[in-house]
């Protein structure tokens, strides 16, 4: 039941209105840092006077505040770039609004993407759609909850180790993180380039197909960008699904594995074949990113030494200072924790007993994925090992904040597909999504499958 077709037929202006009208009315979750209403409103008219066409003809979305867009500054919620204009757009919002879609905001974050509940937000944390007194997830909360507002029919998001995928389990919507390489990067804040991945949310899985296809493809300006192959599909009958048993342990809490035994008897009952399977490096893989991400985070983030663009410190006398000034006050104190952290694995010392040692249990974790890949079409788990949790409960404890990462982070290190699709409620009320994870490029047959299961009752 696509939702961005209701927008299609109706005038340009008056979608842009109401879902600006909309966010105004849902301050209080705080999910965009921006409006781009004036740039919006232009854009809406020449679609209406029929200048600008295509399949997204006068649909509204919003983008998370890490991608280079116009119309409002790109913060990616930090300090070091609160003015910062960005001089071009990203390769997927030029894509979306060259088929004629429109961005009316610009959705908060964790600064620079570090982060699962939007708390690491330098502006300060988006709350969930479903109770105020919790968290977003994160780090794309913003964009997760003006979805589940129904502010707009989809918003951008970008996951490097959950970031979608987390946000729409707690926010009850769907959340595709695809194949590395499907979505071009060019224009997205760089985090850690090689589990970095673009993608979206929307309330059904054909509005995330209609988004993944225009999205996708093979992009000059970014050389990690696949061949096109994203082309939506019929699903495959009686498929042979894992449910990741290392996903099912006592540490995940019952509600959430009970959704998730649902999920599993809808799949049965419609003809796959669901078993158990074990991926004993999943325990590894925790470890293994937040040794891997902090290495490529501070080697991304040197760019921001307060000389190029960015936040400069005042009233500084050294070149020294102006560094360290300009880094202490642009950066929240999570990015300085993976600043030192990647510069510690990646010293000459230390290298070898972590950094190298990292990416070869990341190797080991990729060909356990692929062994099960040659039986399976697709795994399933949960996304989280609990639903959204309080504001405030995991901000003293980073390792506490870490853990909620466990099951999304090893799809990211081995560059698979995963989807998060809603999979009910906790008897509190709270949204449980769980995962589907596949083959690397069967991101459209994931959809299919998510697609062939869907039902009313899941919606907010
Ligand atoms: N929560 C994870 C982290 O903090 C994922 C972040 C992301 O995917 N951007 O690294």
């Amino acid at each position: 039941m696509s939702k961005i077709a209701d927008y299609l037929n109706q005038s340009a202006v008056e979608n842009v209105k109401q879902a600006i009208a909309k966010a105004r009315q849902n301050e209080s979750y705080h999910a965009l840092l921006s409006l781009t209403e004036t740039r919006a409103l232009e854009r809406a008219a020449k679609v209406d006077n029929g200048l600008i066409g295509g399949r997204l003809k006068g649909v509204p979305f919003v983008v998370k505040d890490n991608f280079l867009a116009f119309g409002a500054p790109t913060t990616a919620a930090s300090k070091m770039l609160e003015n910062f204009n960005a001089p071009l757009q990203a390769t997927a919002v030029e894509k979306l609004e060259a088929e004629g879609a429109i961005c009316i905001g610009k959705a908060n974050l964790d600064a620079f993407a570090h982060g699962g509940s939007t708390e690491n937000s330098a502006f300060g944390p988006t709350k969930n759609a479903f109770d105020q007194t919790r968290v977003a997830g994160g780090s794309s909360g913003g964009s997760a909850v003006v979805t589940a507002l129904d502010i707009v029919p989809f918003a951008l998001g970008s996951d490097t180790g959950g970031s979608i995928r987390e946000p729409a389990s707690f926010n009850g919507v769907y959340g595709i993180k695809p194949s590395y390489g499907t979505v071009s990067r060019y224009g997205v804040v760089a985090m850690a380039s090689s589990t970095d991945t673009i993608g979206c949310f929307t309330t059904n899985a054909a509005d995330a197909e209609l988004v993944m296809s225009i999205m996708s493809g093979r992009d000059p300006k970014d050389m990690t960008t696949l061949p096109d192959f994203f082309a939506p599909t019929a699903v495959k009958p009686s498929q042979r699904i894992g449910l990741v048993k290392d996903f099912m342990s006592e540490g995940v809490e019952p509600e959430v594995r009970d959704r998730t035994n649902e999920y599993v008897a809808k799949l049965r009952a419609a003809g796959h074949t669901v078993e158990e399977v074990e991926l004993p490096m999943a325990k590894y893989a925790l470890a293994v990113y937040y040794i891997v991400v902090p290495a490529e985070v501070s080697s991304n983030l040197a760019r921001y030494d307060g000389v190029r663009y960015g936040h400069r410190a005042e009233a500084v006398k050294t070149l020294a200072e102006l560094y360290g000034r300009s880094r202490d006050e642009g950066f929240v104190t999570e990015n300085k924790r993976r600043i030192m952290i990647g510069s510690y694995v990646l010293s000459s010392g230390f290298f070898d007993a972590y950094y190298l040692q990292a990416q070869k249990a990341r190797t080991l974790l990729v060909n356990e994925f692929d062994q099960l890949f040659t039986d399976y079409d697709a795994l399933i788990g949960p996304v989280a090992p609990m639903p959204a949790f309080a504001l405030g409960a995991n901000t003293a404890d980073p390792i506490k904040m870490y853990l909620a990462d466990i099951m999304t982070v090893p799809a990211s290190l081995a560059g698979l597909p995963a989807i998060s699709v809603p999979a009910g409620k906790t008897s509190a009320g709270l949204p449980v999504g769980v995962q589907l994870i596949g083959k690397r490029r069967a991101d459209a047959q994931l959809l299919a499958l998510a697609k062939s299961l869907e039902c009313d009752e899941v919606k907010n």
